[in-house]
């Protein structure tokens, strides 16, 4: 220990791996106060608080393994281990309990702490962390840790500096952005996938009912909660995250002032950095909006009327890094047309109000038309994209099998150049598309619709449900004869999906009553109906024959009344 109280040192952890540590005024008679840095920091992350805690308590502040100046070890991490490391170096420094606290990885590793060694924790401090990271955490902590395999610690200075620091941090402090950058790529990279896929796997949340210790919980003020709410993940059970904290594993002095909530256990720090922040970029053009799009990076998303996107953010299954709005380019990219082949084109960012209002496809698409007006409500359509609701993916919505059903395809344009892909070809399973991630829809392309056309959507529990199914039919007549038949079905499977065998019998025997039941039947028996909420697939198989029924009455009788 030298004159100021500080001692350093490593320890041998269990399995020999040696922790780093620094102790400041042990031995003093002050309580003690044990400390974990966040991922890809060491313990000099905690130097302003030791500042603050002088005279009042002592610290320990060790170098997490693989960070620092601790040994790396052997894969796999696991928070426990990381726990386990913590409880080595208070045994050997005689530390029997400690108020035990971290950031973000530290904070799980203080959770772990206090649930496997509840007698050694008189307290707990958890600084915009989370019990549990999501059920999609496993493969975003593996994205992350690959683009830091694949590309170096530096490809990930962006996407960190944004979520560590605030805009207006980082204007103000740059000296201290640039300490923390430092040390981040100076990590290992095989430590740090290590921990990467440690996160992914922790789930603490068993732990929680089982502690009895003041706990304080710090998430950032302007935090999206609910979108990666990871301080309400850890406050279960306590308080609900309502409380604010500091930079998102940034040290603690990056933080605003902080004020006390009365009476709770929660603190809110002014200004602090949202838990899960991400860019949003508004580019100029296309070649722009493209350059920003990131074929790695799952978290990179364009956003267009970002209704479908909002919807994905507040069920915690999006959470965004950068989000690429296509708002100021839109205009350029939302014509509606009909080119010199007597083809509908549209705008992949045109709005689908305006698609509804456009007298020519009112007058020469009318299924287009019909099926719009069933979208949503006029809010949503005044704001959300075809090229949205096409890429989207979710097989509840309405205008994939209409499109489909009228041979529609999309212009894909990415880095590469443009190509074009049949609607009926752009899904590839539930929330799956063949559009790559740097790609974006720019333009739909729409044949003449052939003849008599429907759209039936059927919701079992409210009118302004989701569908338990979707379904579209196309005919070209001749006479009484149907010479093609395009039926899609969508909602009740996990993509929009083409029903030839229905297909056939309507083109083989016409448009009869028993012909139109048979190919009900066809129908019935060759889609892959999944059950959900909305109703069971054996449900849902008797509500497609009803609605095959409907939807080629409704056709005809529109047709009939436009003749
Ligand atoms: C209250 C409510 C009710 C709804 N009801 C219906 C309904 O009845 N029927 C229905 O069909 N939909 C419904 N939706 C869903 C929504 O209307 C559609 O998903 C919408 O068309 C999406 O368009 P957007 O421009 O808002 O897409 P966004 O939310 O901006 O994006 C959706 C997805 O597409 C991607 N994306 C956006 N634009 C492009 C592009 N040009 N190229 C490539 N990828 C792109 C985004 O990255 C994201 O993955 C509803 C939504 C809400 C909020």
């Amino acid at each position: 220990m030298n004159m100021h109280g500080v001692a350093t040192g490593r320890v041998p952890s269990g399995d020999g791996v040696p922790i780093a540590y620094e102790a400041r005024d042990l031995g003093r008679g002050l309580p003690v106060v044990a400390l974990v840095h966040s991922l890809a920091m060491n313990r000099r992350f905690w130097d302003p608080v030791a500042e603050r805690l002088a005279g009042r308590a002592a610290l320990l502040a060790i170098d997490a393994r693989g960070h620092g100046e601790s040994g790396r070890g052997d894969p796999p991490y696991t928070v426990q281990r990381m726990a386990d490391d913590l409880r080595d170096v208070m045994d050997h420094l005689g530390v029997e309990r400690a108020v035990v606290g971290g950031a973000s990885m530290g904070g799980c590793v203080a959770l772990g702490f206090a649930g496997t060694h509840p007698g050694r924790a008189s307290g707990l401090a958890l600084v915009d962390t989370t019990a549990w990271y999501g059920p999609a955490a496993p493969r975003e902590w593996e994205d992350r840790a690959a683009k830091a395999l694949a590309q170096g610690l530096p490809s990930l200075v962006d996407f960190q500096t944004t979520r560590w620091f605030s805009d207006g941090f980082r204007a103000r402090e740059p000296e201290v952005v640039r300490a923390c950058i430092d040390v981040f790529v100076a990590n290992d990279p095989q430590a740090y996938v290590a921990s990467c896929r440690m996160l992914g796997a922790f789930d603490g949340r068993p732990l929680m009912a089982g502690l009895r210790l003041p706990t304080r919980v710090l998430v950032g003020g302007r935090g999206l909660r609910g979108a990666g709410g990871h301080g309400a993940g850890a406050a279960g059970g306590h308080r609900r995250g309502t409380a604010a904290g500091h930079p998102r594993g940034a040290p603690p002095h990056a933080a605003g002032g902080a004020r006390r909530r009365r009476g709770g256990r929660a603190r809110t720090v002014r200004g602090g950095r949202p838990m899960t922040p991400f860019e949003f970029l508004l580019p100029y053009s296309l070649e722009e909006a493209l350059s920003w799009l990131d074929p790695e990076d799952p978290g990179v998303r364009p956003v267009s009327g970002g209704t479908g996107v909002m919807l994905m953010m507040k069920a915690g299954v999006l959470r965004p890094t950068r989000l690429v709005s296509l708002h100021r380019i839109g205009r350029q990219h939302a014509a509606v047309a009909v080119n010199r082949d007597g083809e509908l084109t549209i705008g992949g960012m045109a709005r689908l109000a305006d698609i509804e209002r456009e007298p020519s496809v009112r007058e020469r698409w009318p299924l287009i038309a019909h099926a719009l007006r069933g979208v949503a409500n006029p809010r949503v359509r005044a704001v959300a994209t075809l090229g949205g609701n096409l890429a989207h993916g979710d097989p509840h919505l309405d205008m994939p099998p209409v499109l489909s059903a009228l041979g529609a395809r999309v212009v894909l344009r990415g880095p590469q150049g443009a190509r074009m892909v049949d609607v009926e070809d752009l899904y590839t399973g539930y929330y799956e598309t063949v559009i790559r991630r740097d790609e974006l829809i720019t333009e739909v392309i729409v044949p003449p619709q052939a003849g008599p056309a429907a759209y039936l959507k059927m919701t079992t529990r409210a009118a302004h449900d989701w569908p338990a199914l979707g379904l579209a039919v196309v005919l070209r007549m001749d006479g009484d004869a149907v010479r093609r038949a395009t039926v899609v079905a969508a909602a009740a499977t996990d993509l929009p999906t083409r029903l030839s065998g229905a297909e056939a019998v309507l083109q083989q025997g016409g448009l009869a009553d028993t012909v139109v039941r048979a190919a009900a039947d066809a129908a019935a028996a060759e889609a892959r109906l999944v059950g959900d909420a909305h109703g069971s697939a054996a449900y849902k198989t008797e509500l497609l024959k009803v609605a095959f029924r409907r939807v080629i009455q409704t056709a005809m009788a529109r047709h009939g009344s436009r003749a």
